[in-house]
């Protein structure tokens, strides 16, 4: 696959002699490139890398990206062949999911279609086949677009990512790693090994929930996930997520709490909503929509799947 600005390209070219004259120059900002074929050898690479540095796994987001200049990296090291990174398997610790798994990977795994149906259903949102064929679980958490489908339902799944150098492995909750608008807290010299699921909690249900412009390749205007438990008639370990409607993917820590422990009934619900909209995000106006449009349609969105959830309890 060429990488654009990577090597001397045409792009870089105006037309007739000027054209013979730069494709003579060398591009001054093209980066290194490397493609390591081992985990070790990645984990050596990043000891030098530096904050323009980039991992290049699918390439969905960065291709655009070095094709825009939002991303002008001095170095791209290509991971997309290191066979540590892929695979999906149960462990003692809960479902590890490669850092290089696609969604497609998503879509096709049993384990994760019992274990997790709702991040399947987050996998197939994105994009149409082409892009969900290269789209990485660890790429969607690398760029943390506040829009990421996949990303809401690793808050709600509580799972951790797990971050990999030469001085030794770390962990933190997915929820952790997201610091801001397309932040995250990795450090130069790490890379994503893989995501983990915790282990199944019996009785936990689960809801997804996109709105786009349309209905199939739109980037969300609104996307929530949901998980809670449902003990004798009560509410427990609600977690919900919401993408798009803040500079980065939150947790709806108001309606956790104002849930917890209740026996679940319209009012109490749609109450509990309304409050989590005005507390737990902060929506702009943008290409896609406006603020005011998302928060009700977060509060409608969230209000129907409480109601779906709990239906047997209400
Ligand atoms: C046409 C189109 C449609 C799209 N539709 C959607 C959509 O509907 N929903 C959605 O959520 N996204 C969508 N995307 C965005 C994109 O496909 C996802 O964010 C995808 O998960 C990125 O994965 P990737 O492997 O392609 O990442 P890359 O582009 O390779 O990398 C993205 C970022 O993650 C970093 N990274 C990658 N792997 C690692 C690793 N192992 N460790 C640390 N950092 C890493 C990279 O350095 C880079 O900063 C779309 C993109 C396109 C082009």
């Amino acid at each position: 696959m060429p990488l654009h600005g990577v090597r001397q390209g045409s792009r870089f070219c105006i037309g007739g002699a000027r054209e013979l004259q730069e494709r003579e120059k060398p591009v001054k900002s093209a980066p290194e490139y490397s493609a390591p074929r081992t985990l070790e050898e990645v984990l050596c690479q990043l000891e030098g890398a530096t904050a323009r540095s980039v991992l290049l796994a699918g390439g969905t987001d960065l291709m655009v990206e070095f094709e825009t200049g939002r991303t002008r990296p001095d170095r791209v090291i290509d991971i997309h062949r290191v066979p540590e990174l892929r695979g999906i398997e149960e462990r003692s610790d809960g479902l590890w999911i490669g850092a290089l798994s696609t969604c497609s990977d998503l879509l096709a795994s049993d384990l994760v279609r019992r274990r997790a149906a709702i991040l399947v259903a987050a996998a197939d949102e994105v994009g149409a086949e082409q892009i969900k064929n290269r789209a990485t679980i660890a790429g969607n958490l690398g760029t943390a677009s506040p829009a990421a489908d996949l990303v809401p339902v690793l808050f709600a799944l509580d799972a951790r990512v797990r971050l990999a150098s030469r001085g030794g492995r770390r962990e933190m909750a997915v929820s952790d790693f997201l610091c801001g608008y397309r932040e995250n807290r990795r450090r130069t010299d790490e890379l994503i090994e893989a995501v983990i699921l915790p282990p199944e909690v019996v009785g936990e249900r689960h809801a997804f929930r996109k709105v786009g412009t349309r209905r199939a390749q739109s980037i969300a205007k609104v996307v929530v996930a949901l998980s809670l438990r449902l003990v004798e008639g009560r509410i427990h370990d609600l977690r919900a997520a919401a993408g798009s409607v803040a500079p980065t993917t939150v947790l709806l820590s108001t309606l956790a709490r104002e849930l917890e422990g209740v026996r679940p009934k319209p009012a109490t619900l749609e109450a509990a909503a309304r409050l989590a909209v005005r507390t737990d995000v902060a929506p702009i106006d943008d290409v896609r929509s406006s603020a005011a449009y998302r928060r009700e349609v977060l509060y409608r969105v969230c209000r129907s799947m409480l109601v779906e959830l709990v239906t047997d309890a209400v």
